[in-house]
């Protein structure tokens, strides 16, 4: 716990974006977790303490400044520490040995269930009255005794095969992983359609805003407003209209002229959309294969978004302000300088 504390105070003074956040838990953080999981049994009041010092830390959230978390941790991360027992359970299996560590009634020796599932206890009952009876108790000399197990269980119990030796316990078929043991305790959140749009080899930030664009948590007034705080400013970048997600990244007249100018310089057709999110779609299937071409666009996607959001932010707090044409020039020319080439794009008036 001070390990955490210790990395998580040393970090916050270096004002690290949200992306650089995200990264360093995972990649500082997570491991730790790990390794002191598979040393120590650490009680889940501890690992819910370290996750909750790892999300206020990527929300940039202290005693001192109070920061709103724009997506809620099972979307976030999604680790589940309740229930692992059932997880562990469901996962595994047991290949009968010689029986003697295996209790007949209390382990899920059964493919994953117990004998009850499958028996009522009248049955049960006949074939032993204790309930601490090791399956062991049911073997002679490397097979199923048939003299000890009711007629009307033999076919069930010649299913499972006597191996011999000592008794094992495993994960699947294969070995024990944290990987596989993740995806098994994680909460299943549905896939998203932009999941390859927005993770493209642009820049980390650029992901990051994306997704909180595309899960629209990013804070805007109309976020706020649905948090209950009362706002009455309007977007910063048309001064028209209500400032939302679909409105600032998507409807709004600036944001569309920087689209648009994306388009002239990049060459490729974009219709006006209503939400973020419809767009994102017409993207996601215009450049669905993998090539150099389709990165570039995904990349310029993202870009687009970020820098969308840094120009409301620059506006809003430093009264900057960007042109369309000078703004899609930025997200051009930060993308070409990833790309580190020159691509057959004719840039004309640049
Ligand atoms: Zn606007």
């Amino acid at each position: 716990m001070d390990k955490v504390n210790s990395i998580t105070t040393r970090w916050n003074g270096l004002h690290i974006s949200l992306a650089g956040r995200v990264e360093l838990c995972r990649a500082v953080i997570t491991p730790l977790l790990h390794y002191w999981t598979s040393v120590y049994s650490l009680p889940a009041a501890v690992i819910n303490i370290i996750e909750k010092r790892m999300r206020n830390f990527i929300w940039g959230h202290d005693d001192i400044n109070l920061k709103m978390h724009g997506l809620n941790w099972k979307k976030l991360a999604a680790p589940k520490e309740e229930g692992v027992r059932e997880v562990i359970r469901s996962n595994s299996r047991f290949k009968i040995g010689n029986g003697n560590t295996i209790k007949l009634f209390l382990d899920p020796w059964c493919d994953g269930n117990f004998l009850s599932d499958f028996y009522s206890y009248r049955v049960l009952h006949r074939l032993s009255r204790d309930k601490k009876k090791n399956i062991g108790d049911f073997i002679d000399e490397g097979q199923w005794n048939v003299d000890l197990i009711p007629v009307e269980l033999h076919q069930f119990f010649f299913q499972y095969n006597i191996q011999g030796g000592a008794d094992k316990f495993y994960w699947h078929e294969t070995h024990f992983t944290f990987k596989s043991a993740w995806h098994a305790c994680r909460i299943k959140i549905q896939e998203v359609f932009w999941f390859n749009l927005c993770w493209n080899d642009g820049r980390p930030r650029w992901s990051a805003y994306a997704v909180l664009v595309l899960q629209n948590a990013v804070i805007t007034n109309t976020y706020l407003q649905q948090k209950g705080f009362s706002l009455a400013s309007k977007c910063v970048l048309c001064c028209k209209s209500i400032e939302s997600g679909d409105h600032l990244f998507c409807c709004c007249d600036f944001s569309w002229k920087v689209w648009m100018s994306l388009v002239d310089i990049c060459h490729w057709i974009l219709q006006p959309f209503d939400s973020i999110q419809a767009l994102a779609l017409d993207y996601a299937l215009k450049f669905k294969v993998n090539s150099t071409r389709t990165k570039f666009y995904r990349m310029i996607f993202t870009a687009t978004l970020y820098y969308l959001w840094k120009e409301r932010n620059a506006r809003l707090h430093n009264d900057f302000y960007t042109s369309p044409n000078d703004l899609a020039k930025c997200v051009f020319w930060d993308t070409m300088d990833i790309l580190g080439v020159c691509l057959q794009y004719v840039v004309s008036g640049f």
